[in-house]
């Protein structure tokens, strides 16, 4: 196997027992994880015996093109000579913790009393189970409002706290309004059947502790893990990856803990630092050169980390000597900036034969990226906006799937969505009524919506519109057994008249056009979906959508291969990289972001980590910028220049830089 160096090449061949790949960005982690795979293959390990867990989708969907490229096969992607069905039997699996959990708790989530068919919950659902509770226990919007809440929630969750020990750690009065909230969130969500995104993990923790014969059946799946970004695992995934590799040991972690991110969901560095307590017969390698970026951008990224005190120090030299200076530019608004980087990216495009997909705009905060969207279509340049306002959060294809949902299992959320979407004619009151009942008397809706059991007292137009609903999902349903389920889709669509509902909101024929072909794109999406497995479900279906995997999201993934211009957030960057990066809107209260200034100990230093993951995304040529104004509330404010500005430039050799000292 060529194309390693010794340090890699000694961790690709160590192919049994613990073993620790800690090293800065760029020095071939993933590569080592990805080569050791096909090694293993090659030394006749059965390739569905080995599991590749990943943090992203998308690092996901590039480890196993990488894998591809060198043990041939499909590995999930696309082979026109063979029906993907077949391949995907016997291939190594590569998932992200969350897929994971779900295929795991689809086979055994029975065991802690939840339906085999449980749903997931979106962030859209959470808010309205959060909005039903605070309502439920009278808390009013000024004490908690339902993001806060599902805010607490989500944090003792990553810490893997039930909803009595956060009742016991709780110091303010919202904290405790907050674990009040906790408690019935986590009952209703079991009532209606559902898990949330947090829950999948912690599920999958319990399910392994209560039951033992459950960790060894799935832990017999596999001989071999591999785990890439263990910096940025929580408590339950850690205790996960334990239980899993308890018995083979051949466990395989990478990461660097100058990039551990997520330590507000609850990531802790430690567990990356403490594997070799855990697994003292633990082989350790350590990777020094960084085989991405230039020597010129290497400089600034140890620059920049120095400034954390406490880390351990690691080498990091380039392999690539030389190269251009990172440029600093201020401008005068979000405007200018936007419309400045869109415009130096054109014009290297047509200098340097550079391609579209060869640049990357990383940003810290979502509200960032809607200027650059403009300059980007106003210069007529593909872009995608990778993990924002996802297509999946779109009104219509919430709508739809939540259509979809009640095929196969009407469960509350979904009902409540689409119940007067087209309208017909069911009020807030009678919603309400019905809502009432199913959480008092604890009769499923669909049922009250179907007439089977009694409904509250409605009027004869309400009585319509519920019939109507009815019918038009039940007619589907009772053919469903001959139909494909693209088929039952397009029937369901049609017979509720999503058309009306579209062109009810929008007004503009063009508008109502690129609507309605979001709704197409879900079916397509379906029809995928379909096409590719041997049993397939709608719930499976609906799973992937929600995890944003690789099938379900491939029109994202398409778009992505069109050659686009990438803009996204500098966590959804992690572990990739592009000849050419802009990182935009240096300043304090943006990067580092405004709440962790109110932490400086442990905030600013993860904030800063987080810009030395961007800085090392870039391979040739790298650009930082900030404004001078950026509007609040729509007013335009003074802004002050981000400490890592100063810091990036501390040896202010840079000629670069002069051009940033205006404050
Ligand atoms: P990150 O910390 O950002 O996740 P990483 O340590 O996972 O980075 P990789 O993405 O595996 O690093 O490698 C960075 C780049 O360097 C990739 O393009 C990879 O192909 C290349 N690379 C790694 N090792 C070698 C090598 N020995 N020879 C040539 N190229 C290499
Ligand atoms: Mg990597």
């Amino acid at each position: 196997m060529s194309g390693l160096n010794a340090a890699q090449q000694e961790a690709v061949d160590t192919l049994s027992g613990p073993l620790l790949v800690l090293a800065g960005a760029g020095t071939g982690k993933t590569r080592v994880i990805t080569f050791r795979i096909a090694k293993l293959i090659k030394h006749g390990v059965p390739r569905h015996k080995i599991l590749g867990v990943t943090f992203t989708n998308k690092a996901a969907n590039e480890m196993k093109e990488r894998l591809t490229g060198l043990i041939g096969g499909s590995i999930g992607t696309k082979n026109k000579y063979k029906k993907k069905a077949e391949q995907s039997e016997n291939e190594p699996t590569i998932s992200t913790f969350h897929s994971l959990c779900v295929r795991i708790l689809r086979r055994r989530i029975e065991k802690l009393g939840y339906p085999l068919k449980f749903a997931i919950y979106n962030r859209g659902d959470q808010e309205s189970l959060a909005r039903q509770i605070l309502r439920e226990i009278r808390v009013p919007d000024k004490a908690l409002k339902p993001n806060q809440l599902l805010f607490h929630i989500s944090n003792w969750k990553c810490k893997s706290l039930n909803a009595k020990q956060a009742m016991m750690q709780s110091e303010s009065d919202a904290q405790h309004l907050a674990a009040v909230g906790f408690e019935r969130y986590q009952k209703q969500l079991k009532l209606r059947g559902a898990v949330d995104f947090d829950d999948l993990l912690l599920l999958t923790e319990q399910l392994f502790r209560e039951h033992p014969d459950v960790r060894q059946e799935e832990a017999d799946r596999f001989d071999h893990l591999l785990v890439d970004e263990y910096q940025d695992t929580n408590t339950s995934q850690y205790r996960i990856v334990k239980a899993l590799a308890g018995e083979h040991r051949n466990l395989c972690v990478v990461g660097d803990d100058d990039q551990s991110i997520y330590a507000w969901r609850g990531a802790e560095v430690e567990h990356i630092l403490a594997f070799a307590k855990d697994w003292p017969d633990a082989k350790v390698v350590r990777l020094e050169e960084n085989y991405r970026s230039t020597e010129a951008i290497i400089k600034y990224a140890n620059t920049l980390i120095r400034f954390n005190s406490t880390r351990h120090d690691k080498v990091l030299v380039a392999a690539r000597p030389g190269g251009e200076l990172p440029i600093i530019n201020q401008w005068e608004d979000e405007t200018q900036e936007a419309e400045e980087v869109v415009r130096s990216i054109s014009n290297r495009l047509n200098l340097h034969g550079r391609e579209p997909r060869d640049f990357a705009i990383l940003f810290r905060t979502n509200e960032q990226p809607r200027p650059f969207e403009t300059a980007l279509r106003e210069a007529k340049l593909p872009y995608i906006l990778v993990g924002g306002m996802s297509f999946f959060d779109r009104k219509e294809v919430k709508d739809v799937l939540a259509y979809l949902r009640l095929l196969d299992e009407p469960d509350e959320v979904s009902i409540l969505r689409i119940i007067n979407t087209p309208p017909r004619g069911i009020g807030k009151k009678s919603i309400e009524n019905l809502l009432d009942r199913t959480v008092r008397e604890k009769v499923p809706m669909w049922d009250m919506v179907c007439g089977y059991a009694e409904r509250p007292k409605v009027t004869a137009r309400v009585k319509q519109g519920l019939d109507q609903l009815a019918a038009a999902v039940n007619e589907v349903r009772s053919v469903a057994g001959n139909h494909s389920l693209v088929d039952q889709a397009r029937m369901l669509i049609d017979k509720i008249d999503y058309k009306s509902e579209i062109d009810r909101i929008y007004s503009e024929p063009d508008d109502r056009e690129s609507r309605w072909s979001v709704v197409e794109q879900v079916v397509n999406a379906l029809a995928d979906y379909e096409q590719s497995r041997k049993k397939p479900t709608m719930t499976n279906f609906l799973d992937r959508l929600l995890l944003g995997d690789q099938d379900a999201n491939s029109d994202k993934e398409k778009q992505l291969k069109k050659n686009a211009i990438a803009l996204m957030t500098m966590h959804a960057a992690k572990g990739l990289e592009f000849p050419e990066v802009y990182i935009v809107g240096l300043e304090e209260g943006i990067l580092p972001h405004q709440r962790s200034l109110e932490d400086d100990e442990a905030g600013v230093p993860e904030e800063r980590r987080l810009c030395y993951v961007g800085v090392t995304r870039a391979e040739e040529r790298l650009t930082m910028s900030m404004s001078l104004t950026r509007k609040k509330w729509g007013k335009a404010r003074e802004t002050i220049p981000s400490r890592f500005l100063y810091e990036l430039t501390d040896q202010a050799d840079n000629p670069n830089y002069a051009k940033c000292s205006k404050r």
